[in-house]
């Protein structure tokens, strides 16, 4: 499998990850690979070819978060060149509570489907005229088919109830009015699986207010984006949520989080969201008893308290709760 550590957090939680996979007695030659900003530094490229023909021959990757620079300093998102370029099309992200972990709701239990190719990511932008630039929001019926059926696939493969596009079709008409009139098209075809459409802000609000009426969420990529890090604000914080870039041939599973650049390098990052990400990597290498120990060991030693990274509000460096987590796996095999 391709490995790619990434910048700030990224070499500690990735660290953290591949440890809990071995002591979990899958054995995985890790291809590790630069990109991003520890790439440009080695060798000027952020997306070296090294890295595309690696993950071409792997087609399984455990990436760990890239700096993108903000504004018009620096490359362009290697992230997004990344999804691109081998056509995950497909973001999942479960939410969900780990027991004992303090957050606002429990119980909470929902899935993000977000379009990972298009959309205001296509990074089209012009300036027009001094002083007013065009952001180009591109919006296609082949994308916005496929999703909607990745995610009612996904809700019949997973015992789930209820769909919920979320869009902002009475401002955008064309591009989201498609997006909407593709997803209702899938939804006909999936007659056991409820159907709801809300408009994002309103989504927003109900998400926080009561998000255990929401089961997969459907969202093109912004609104996927912006949703992912609120739900993820739901159950804890980006220190626990897992994700996985799928398409049809290839597979990258990362974090929700980036680099967290105000705690790199301080051995303080909560590994769990990173190891939640690999046990996806090791479900979808057929290793599904294995995959259920990783994610049982997170809730235990999370749940248990005594070892907790900063942001879940405890004093445990990073090492010390992989290794804990790592007992746990080893001791349940
Ligand atoms: P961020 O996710 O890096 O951090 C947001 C906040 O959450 C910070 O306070 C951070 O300390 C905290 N946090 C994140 N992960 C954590 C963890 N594992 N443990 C404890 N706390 C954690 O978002 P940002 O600051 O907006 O972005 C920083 C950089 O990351 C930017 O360059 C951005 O482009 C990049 N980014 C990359 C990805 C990716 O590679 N997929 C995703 C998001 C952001």
């Amino acid at each position: 499998m391709t490995l790619i550590p990434g910048d700030g957090i990224g070499p500690e939680v990735i660290a953290a990850a591949t440890e809990v996979v071995a002591a979990a007695g899958v054995h995985v030659d890790w291809d590790r690979q630069l990109a991003g900003a520890a790439a440009f530094e080695a060798g000027g490229d952020p997306l070296p070819d090294d890295l595309l023909r690696s993950i071409r021959r792997n087609r399984v990757a455990l990436k760990g978060p890239l700096a993108t620079r903000v504004g018009r300093q620096g490359f362009r998102s290697v992230n997004v060149a990344l999804r691109k370029a081998f056509d995950l099309y497909a973001n999942l992200r479960p939410i969900r509570n780990i027991p004992g972990v303090k957050s606002a709701f429990t119980g909470v239990d929902l899935v993000v489907v977000r379009e990972n190719t298009e959309d205001l990511y296509a990074g089209i932008e012009h300036q027009i005229a001094p002083g007013v630039v065009e952001s180009v929001k591109i919006i296609t019926a082949r994308a916005s088919r496929r999703i909607a059926q990745f995610a009612f696939d996904y809700a019949e493969v997973h015992g789930r109830r209820k769909v919920t596009a979320i869009h902002k079709a009475n401002i955008m008409k064309l591009s989201d009015g498609l997006f909407l009139t593709c997803a209702r098209r899938v939804a006909k075809q999936h007659p056991a699986i409820e159907y709801q459409e809300l408009i994002v802000d309103n989504a927003c609000m109900q998400l926080v207010l009561r998000p255990g009426q929401f089961d997969v969420l459907l969202l093109e990529n912004l609104y996927g984006d912006i949703v992912s890090d609120l739900c993820a604000g739901l159950v804890g914080g980006l220190g626990v949520v897992p994700g996985a870039n799928l398409g049809t041939r290839y597979a990258i599973f990362e974090a929700v989080h980036g680099t967290a650049p105000d705690i790199a390098g301080k051995g303080v990052a909560n590994p769990c969201a990173a190891i939640l990400s690999a046990a996806m990597l090791v479900r979808h290498l057929g290793e599904a008893a294995a995959a259920a120990r990783i994610e049982a060991a997170v809730h235990e030693v999370v749940g248990a308290e005594r070892h907790r990274t900063p942001d879940l509000g405890g004093r445990s460096p990073t090492a010390e709760i992989t290794r804990a987590i790592a007992r746990v796996v080893e001791r349940t095999q």
